[in-house]
């Protein structure tokens, strides 16, 4: 027998009707000969009502109360779909994480998963049920621990890797992986297959597509991963290793940040130990920094700025005031109205124009670049927000990104 891990997302469970929709798909759609596990998440946006009801009652609430509260919504969503099953007359099983034997580090609200232990899901299957797993949650000693927002993602292709299947499929509410977020460039075209390492990219510049761990994991186990639609039974598009990419277009999608605000920090001190000052401090008050640019100013000061999330840059504000105190100079200046618009392709890999692409597409429209920051793969650049959209559109149209081959760059 071979296994096949399905993992279904909030909205392809919101209500009862998706949960015997979903239940429906798994009967019609397995395959003689081939076992089916299947994950979920919560239904809807059950989660982000769990921590809304938590910060009624207590605002920065307890860790471990926290995950016991969280790790209850994907609870609701095994026990409904196993008796939508075997209403159905298929045999089925509900398993919360702990019950499916999945282990984590023990970390409350960031665990990661240490090990499983598969053989409570083999003996069901060997039952001839459909063995459904609470996604986003384990067990670490007696404690239930979550492995962060939009984990449920990572609870399949973990349970996937340790189950030996080949293909783990998740399925969503959009038909696969776009050139762009439709909603952004309305001729966005769904691509059929991706590498692990631009999905990575994609995933960490904020496309809700995929959790970015959930891909780290695939890559590492070779597992292929096949996000495709609940609502539609055509395929999507499949993440997998490069050297089975059939095209090598430059750029493969373009994502838009809105989420970004800028700090930065002028005129301070030219000599050694001043970022390291900073960037400790912002660090330990559990701040992630995105990009830094440093620019020379004269000869003895310089200006450090800087990109963090949206939400952390009244912490940060403070955190670079006190640190521009400290080593005696420095205005603190901040522009919470950025977004950061990025490109992603394993193609652009000993392409030079394609940078020069991208900030021509930016400058024929008169948009200003604020930041530039590149990996091997990645250029992401941040302009004003309110012109982001149109940064986006005209990026994907300079490309011809919705072409499946794209024209040749000179
Ligand atoms: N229910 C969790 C969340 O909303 C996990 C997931 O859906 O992947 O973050
Ligand atoms: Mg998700």
């Amino acid at each position: 027998m071979s296994i096949i891990v399905k993992k279904f997302g909030g909205t392809s469970v919101a209500d009862p009707q998706k949960i015997l929709h979903v239940a429906r798909r798994l009967i019609e759609t397995k395959q003689p000969g081939e076992d089916t596990v299947v994950v979920v998440s919560a239904m809807g946006h059950s989660t982000d009502h769990l921590v809304a009801l938590a910060n009624e009652v207590a605002m920065d609430g307890d860790q471990r109360e926290m995950d016991m509260l969280l790790a209850t919504g994907e609870q609701v969503t095994i026990a409904l779909l196993a008796m939508a099953l075997q209403s159905l007359g298929q045999p089925a099983i509900s398993l919360t994480g702990p019950q499916a034997g999945i282990h984590t580090d023990g970390l409350y609200g960031r665990s990661r998963v240490v090990k499983v232990d598969a053989d409570r899901i083999h003996n069901e299957l060997k039952q001839g049920k459909i063995v459904v797993v609470a996604g986003f949650q384990g067990l670490c000693v007696d404690e239930i621990t979550t492995l962060g927002r939009g984990g449920s993602d990572t609870s399949a292709v973990v349970l996937a890797a340790a189950l030996g299947a080949p293909v783990c499929e998740i399925y969503t509410d959009v038909a696969g992986v776009y050139t762009c977020d439709p909603r952004i460039v309305p001729n966005a075209r769904k691509l059929t297959e991706i590498s692990y390492e631009e999905m990575l990219e994609l995933a960490s510049l904020g496309a809700q597509v995929l959790h970015p761990r959930s891909v780290e994991c695939a890559k590492d186990h070779g597992i292929v991963i096949h996000v495709r639609s609940t609502f539609r039974s055509d395929e999507g598009t499949f993440v997998k290793g490069v050297e089975a990419l059939e095209t090598q277009n430059p750029v493969n999608g373009v994502t838009l940040d809105l989420n970004q605000a800028k700090v930065a920090l002028l005129n301070v001190p030219d000599r050694p130990g001043v970022a390291a000052t900073l960037f400790q401090a912002i660090g330990k008050a559990g701040i992630s920094v995105d990009m830094i640019i440093q620019s020379v100013r004269g000869e003895i000061t310089n200006d450090i700025a800087f990109t963090v999330a949206a939400g952390d840059l009244e912490k940060t504000k403070k955190v670079a005031e006190q640190i521009a105190q400290d080593i005696g100079g420095g205005e603190v200046v901040f522009d919470p109205n950025i977004a950061k618009v990025s490109i992603v392709g394993v193609g652009m890999v000993g392409r030079p124009a394609v940078a020069s692409s991208m900030f021509e597409a930016l400058s024929s429209r008169g948009i200003n670049i604020q930041m530039i920051s590149t990996s091997e793969i990645k250029i992401s650049c941040v302009v004003e927000k309110a012109r982001a959209k149109e940064a986006a559109q005209s990026i994907h149209e300079f490309f011809g990104l919705e072409q499946s081959v794209q024209p040749q760059l000179v």
